[in-house]
């Protein structure tokens, strides 16, 4: 900032008239809606909302496959905020507000230890704002998320989107980012602390596995919540409470997959046919479908006859001899696919 003083009334002007081009509006083309779901319930990944009228469907304005309970909040995207900044100042940077004992930029994170929030410093035309990125704590990608979104919500301060900003709530860091889900705050080091010095309940933890193993489908689901009750009452740690997740989504995962065995002991792709990658050429064959090998010649023979149709020859009689000539027997049974 001090060179920003040290500069001519001229240099001071022109520096002026850069920062107020960062706030020119966008095209319309470069506005999009954003989905942010109201109802709690719908919000948490970690329950599912039994509302009805609450179940994922497309919404027709925002395209996303989102809870029908949400609002759109306008937004610019990355790549368009990125262009501002380039076309404003070419050597704008931006980096870390603070770094780990290891070096990697400080995250705020959940109660799991999932990366949810980042501040950073941007650094435009030689002036230097912070930024606050946060992402949901479900987040893939998570760290990519909140160095985009902290590049944008830094960018707001210098103006840039700053209608689409204004419409957002400002009494909240992370939510006055017009792209992101509030995410939890950090956990603040005497909370860390705390979730260190809890002893797991390994006796909790053997019971809770021994029901995992016994769930069915229709109660699997419920495990995940006990999960956070227990390291709520720290009966577990953060890291356990992990794992353990995890081992929930596993057991789901493999009950689904069960699920979708076929009358002939196969397991099954969504759409009901034979998940072929999952069998051997022997359990193919025993259960009466083609095998791979087989199953290659018959998409070679399709592929032959429908990519060069040919005339068929026609036959003057009808040949004595031939198995298709004979009255049929008892239908047999096999491979309709
Ligand atoms: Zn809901
Ligand atoms: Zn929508």
């Amino acid at each position: 900032m001090s060179e920003a003083f040290a500069m001519s009334a001229e240099e001071r002007d022109r520096l002026l008239a850069q920062l107020h081009d960062l706030r020119k509006p966008f095209r319309e083309e470069q506005i999009g809606k954003l989905p942010r779901v109201t109802c709690k319930e719908c919000a948490d990944f970690r329950t599912h909302c039994p509302k009805p009228d609450h179940q994922k469907r497309r919404c027709p304005e925002c395209q996303a496959w989102v809870s029908p309970k949400h609002i759109h909040i306008d937004y610019v995207g990355h790549a368009d905020v990125v262009e501002r900044l380039l076309e404003t100042d070419p050597f704008w940077t931006w980096e870390p507000f603070a770094l780990d004992e290891d070096g990697t930029p400080k995250l705020d994170t959940d109660e799991f230890g999932r990366p949810v929030g980042m501040w950073i410093r941007l650094t435009v035309l030689g002036v230097t704002r912070p930024g606050y990125g946060s992402c949901p704590s479900n987040q893939s990608d998570a760290v990519k998320v909140l160095i985009g979104d902290a590049i944008r919500n830094g960018a707001q301060r210098f103006g840039v989107a700053l209608a689409q900003w204004q419409k957002g709530d400002r009494s909240n860091p992370a939510a006055e980012n017009v792209v992101a889900d509030a995410g939890q705050r950090a956990m603040p080091p005497q909370q860390r602390a705390a979730d260190a010095a809890v002893v797991v309940d390994e006796n909790w933890v053997g019971v809770f596995e021994k029901r995992l193993a016994e769930s069915t489908l229709d109660t699997v689901h419920r495990f995940r919540q006990d999960v956070v009750d227990a390291m709520r009452q720290r009966t577990i740690n953060s890291v356990t409470a992990n794992r353990l997740l995890e081992a929930v989504k596993e057991r789901a995962d493999a009950l689904d997959e069960q699920s979708r065995i076929g009358p002939d002991g196969l397991p099954r792709n969504k759409d009901g046919t034979v998940a072929r990658s999952k069998v051997t050429d022997e359990q193919l064959a025993a259960a009466g479908h083609m095998t791979g090998p087989e199953k290659r010649a018959h998409n070679a023979l399709v592929k032959e006859v429908t990519s060069s149709p040919r005339k068929a020859d026609r036959l003057r009689a009808v040949p004595t001899g031939e198995p298709w000539t004979q009255p049929s027997g008892p239908a047999p049974g096999g491979d309709v696919a």
